[in-house]
């Protein structure tokens, strides 16, 4: 070689004033510096300049010694993030996010983003109107969110005067039990009895084995068992909680933490005693602001009260539906994109950070303490139509009352809505019915007697999933529902498989038309379920299976 060869150095050059801001923030947030981190470091740049901008993505690859590209694949997977480039547009300050899924869609929404966008349009610089998926707050549809405010039945009025009155801000649920409360009613007494041995681990797992307790995030995998199955594996073992219900229609979680937080950490105590899992990662989603600061305050106190307890985190999702599957959560954890893991191995031989997991929904836990407390036969001893144990039942749509209901298993959706519900709405007759959120499929009226149960929907191309209950009335079509339904799963697919990326968005296309190709919308079903890798794109058919079984003649 002759010449030597002049070398430009590539990539992007540090803004060495950027640094110093991050670097300052990073210092102020009190977080260690680590990789699976990296979302974590995403929101504090975001909830302070609105967006992501690129010199601030390469001052946290920098601090990472990471390259630019990991960070942006990430910033850029997750709804809530808006990475920007020099040049490109800054989004306002102020988001109001106008939920758009099933039960806020019957209540009005597609009005309320228009009488929405007219009233606010002469604040257009400093405010954006976004329509978003499920925001877990079915009951009080339809739902707004202004910054990290909630506005629930909302109307043009409630919303605009939330954004003049700079209501942005999330607050504290009042009617959280706090620790004291908590310990004054006998709280955490049956840990320490964990703890000393008194409530030896067998013990414990034949308890929990006898009450039949499932997963209640959907799978209904039981949860003695998997205690016993991650318990068998090789330490250090970790845990990770999924509080990420983005199911739409769901909100039990939700529900259940906002009154009484510290049942469901007696329930995660107990189950790391026993399991002997090192570290406990809670992974929340974003949407639930006024729940993360609540269990920022009373884990705090629980660190004080109780200074021997295993490391806990609380991880903050960024908008992903996907990351309520619960490989996808784990990669989430790790601060990467949430991507499904093909499986096996699974989770509890490897999971979070390569080790053995305990994956759990938040509610499974939560009943720990009362099967413990009261004897599985006391659980048990609900139910009905041969089924046994509670289900809460998220409800929404045409009813009197829609919110958790605490119902017996295998009760049917009729009971559901005249014994729980008051009734459907004056002027609505039953229609239909979704029993598992958007993925569960739907039902006609005329098989509102079936018991609502895990495993009793199969045969009828359905599944309860979390108990996500959305009625339809004769003022709703099935078609619209379903539709609405495949719009929300092309939005959250992660696009890591075809036919789930693909399928999804011809599916909607198809659904659109007023009459239906069913051949075809059969075939492309079938390879979607056989053919995806999670379940977001083997249930994404499900609504639309059903209209073609159960309402063709909305499609014909
Ligand atoms: Fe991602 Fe959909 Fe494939 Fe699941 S099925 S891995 S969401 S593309």
């Amino acid at each position: 070689m002759g010449k030597k060869a002049s070398f430009k150095k590539r990539g992007r050059s540090l803004n060495g004033q950027v640094l110093s801001e991050i670097e300052a923030w990073l210092a102020e947030s009190g977080l260690p510096l680590r990789r699976d981190l990296l979302i974590e470091y995403l929101h504090i740049v975001q909830d302070r300049k609105h967006c992501l901008p690129a010199d601030y993505l390469n001052a946290i690859a920098h601090k990472l010694h990471i390259s630019l590209v990991e960070v942006y694949e990430v910033a850029s997977f997750y709804h809530h993030f808006d990475p920007v480039k020099e040049g490109d547009a800054v989004p306002p300050a102020l988001t109001v996010r106008v939920c758009d899924s099933i039960s806020c869609q019957q209540s009005g929404a597609e009005s309320l983003i228009a009488d929405l966008s007219a009233r606010l349009a002469d604040k257009g610089g400093e405010l954006r109107i976004q329509r978003v998926p499920c925001v877990g707050r079915c009951e009080a549809a339809p739902v707004a969110v202004v910054g990290q405010h909630p506005v629930e039945q909302a109307t043009t009025d409630k919303v605009s005067a939330a954004v003049d009155n700079g209501q942005q801000d999330a607050t504290i649920p009042e009617q959280a039990k706090d620790l004291q409360t908590y310990l004054d009613e006998g709280g955490y007494q049956l840990y320490q009895q964990c703890l000393s041995d008194e409530r030896d681990d067998e013990s414990v797992l034949s308890e929990l084995e006898n009450s039949g307790l499932r997963g209640l995030g959907g799978a209904g995998f039981p949860v003695g068992r998997k205690w016993r199955i991650v318990k068998g594996q090789t330490a250090p073992r970790l845990m990770a909680v999924n509080i990420d219900e983005g199911e739409p229609g769901t909100f039990k979680d939700r529900y259940y933490l906002e009154r009484d937080p510290h049942r469901f950490f007696e329930g995660m105590l107990i189950a790391a005693k026993v399991v002997g899992t090192e570290a406990i990662y809670i992974y929340l989603r974003d949407e639930y602001h006024g729940v993360k600061l609540l269990l920022e305050r009373e884990l705090a106190a629980l660190k004080q009260h109780f200074p021997e307890l295993p490391p806990i985190e609380l991880r903050r999702g960024a908008g992903a539906y996907v990351c309520g599957e619960e490989s996808a959560m784990v990669e989430s954890i790790e601060g990467k994109r949430g991507m499904p893991r093909l499986r096996p191995p699974y989770l509890a031989e490897v999971g979070l950070f390569g080790r053995p997991t305990l994956e759990h929904n938040m509610e499974s836990l939560y009943w720990v303490r009362d099967i413990l407390d009261k004897g599985a036969a006391e659980f048990t001893a609900h139910g009905r139509n041969g089924r046994k144990g509670l289900r809460s039942f998220s409800v929404s749509g045409r009813v009197n009352k829609p919110g958790v209901h605490l119902a017996p298993a295998g009760i049917t959706m009729r009971e559901l809505i005249d014994e729980y519900c008051g009734g459907m709405l004056e002027g609505h007759t039953f229609y239909g019915y979704l029993p598992g959120g958007a993925s569960g499929g739907i039902l006609p009226a005329s098989k509102g007697d079936l018991p609502l149960d895990f495993d009793t929907l199969n045969e009828h191309g359905c599944f309860i999933g979390s108990a996500a209950v959305i009625v339809l009335s004769d003022q709703d079509k099935a078609r619209d529902v379903a539709l609405n339904a495949m719009r929300f799963f092309e939005h959250e697919s992660c696009g890591q498989c075809t036919p789930c990326r693909v399928g999804t968005a011809k599916a909607v296309k198809l659904m659109e038309q007023p009459v239906w190709d069913q051949a075809l919308m059969k075939e492309l079903s079938t390879v979607m379920i056989d053919a995806s890798i999670c379940g977001l794109g083997q249930a994404a058919p499900n609504p639309l299976q059903c209209v073609i079984n159960y309402f063709p003649q909305e499609v014909k």
